[in-house]
């Protein structure tokens, strides 16, 4: 399963946060873990401690969604992807 970068829409494999260490090598545990990329994007698989300021691959608005998702929902299960969003929206058009 990928989960999404909320600042630029990168997509990350969810098992690479499983192992994500920090500079003593030490594993960070899987909560923790998602906490950092839900907080700095790309950047939690780095050692820098701020967001991610890539060049965006998604329209902002779907990053949006994505950063919304993350911050509302602990599992990243519910985390919503580009294609969920286009999905919504898609949707929600239909309906009006
Ligand atoms: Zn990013």
């Amino acid at each position: 399963m990928n989960i999404y970068c909320k600042f630029c829409g990168e997509p990350w494999d969810l098992d690479k946060l499983h192992n994500l260490k920090e500079h003593n090598g030490d594993a960070i545990p899987h909560r923790e873990a998602l906490e950092m990329f839900s907080k700095y994007g790309c950047n939690a698989f780095t050692t820098m401690r701020w967001r991610c300021y890539a060049n965006p691959i998604e329209d902002r608005h779907v990053l949006k969604y994505i950063g919304n998702s993350q911050t509302k929902f602990r599992n990243p299960k519910w985390w919503m992807s580009p294609d969920n969003v286009m999905y919504m929206f898609k949707f929600f058009k239909e309906l009006s």
